[in-house]
């Protein structure tokens, strides 16, 4: 049973409450003369709430901690230790529950990390990855989800964008990690990233968006970096494929 709030604590002693009373008052009423029903029902239901009481108090409350406290493993399991954002896994967990979900995914990638690494050292790689996964985060809606997909890695699913929107949300992105460097015990940091976009439509393959978004990644980075490119022309409707409930979107393939 999943007992997170006081109120349903107390929904719970009152329903164990209820239930004790509907128990003993008939029980009451068919073993004692009428005359003797106000005494022995009185006593009855007086012991039937002073006992459920404080032993239901008791149950919900650690039922309760339980919740909580599960709740609280089950993010830590989900989290990226370095960034705090989500884990790869609880990314694909989470896209192949939301199948009904169209959106558009993007592959982040750090360019040249390796060179910030071998010049700053690896605690500064580590800011510059904490840094760049905050700048993301503080970009997107509540119902987008991001995950450090590796290394110096994102990926982001933008829910319910037509793939123009989420060309440009992938560029604002882009911008808030180009337009400012990353700053480590007061050495400026200058980082860009590269992203390759792939819209997702209703009932599609989550690991095929993936792999769609991954090439147009690697395209961006032999376009020479710091540019967002995407597996489909984003902005052409001449051929147009729907998406559910969102027919006004339209895509071409460039390939
Ligand atoms: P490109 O522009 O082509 O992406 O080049 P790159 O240097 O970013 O890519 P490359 O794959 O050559 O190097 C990625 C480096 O990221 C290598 C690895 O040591 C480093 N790395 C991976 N995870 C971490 C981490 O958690 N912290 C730090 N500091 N470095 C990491
Ligand atoms: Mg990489
Ligand atoms: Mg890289």
């Amino acid at each position: 049973m999943r007992i997170t709030t006081t109120a349903q604590v107390w929904l719970v002693i009152s329903a164990m409450n209820a239930i004790g009373c509907a128990i003993v008052a008939p029980t009451v009423m068919v073993f004692y003369p009428r005359a003797e029903w106000p005494f022995e029902l009185t006593l009855g239901l007086g012991l039937t709430c002073s006992i459920a009481t404080p032993f239901t108090y008791l149950m919900t409350r650690q039922l309760q901690k339980n919740t909580l406290l599960s709740d609280k493993l089950q993010r830590l399991v989900d989290s990226d230790r370095l960034t705090d954002i989500r884990t790869r896994r609880y990314f694909f967990d989470r896209m192949q529950s939301a199948s009904e979900d169209y959106g558009v995914c993007l592959m982040i990638d750090i360019d040249h990390f390796k060179t910030v690494n071998d010049t700053y050292g690896h605690l500064a790689g580590d800011r510059v990855i904490q840094d760049v996964a905050s700048r993301i985060k503080a970009t997107l809606r509540d119902a987008d989800i991001i995950a450090r997909f590796g290394g110096e890695e994102f990926v982001v699913f933008l829910s319910r964008v037509d793939p123009a929107t989420g060309f440009s949300i992938s560029e604002r992105i882009r911008n808030t990690i180009a337009e400012r460097p990353i700053s480590f015990n007061d050495i400026p940091i200058d980082v860009s990233v590269s992203v390759g976009g792939s819209p997702m439509m209703v009932g599609s393959e989550i690991e095929r968006v993936i792999q769609d978004a991954d090439a147009a990644l690697y395209r961006a980075k032999a376009k020479g970096r710091n540019c967002t490119i995407f597996s489909s022309d984003p902005f052409n409707d001449d051929q147009p494929l729907d998406y559910e409930g969102h027919r006004a979107s339209r895509i071409v393939a460039i390939a």
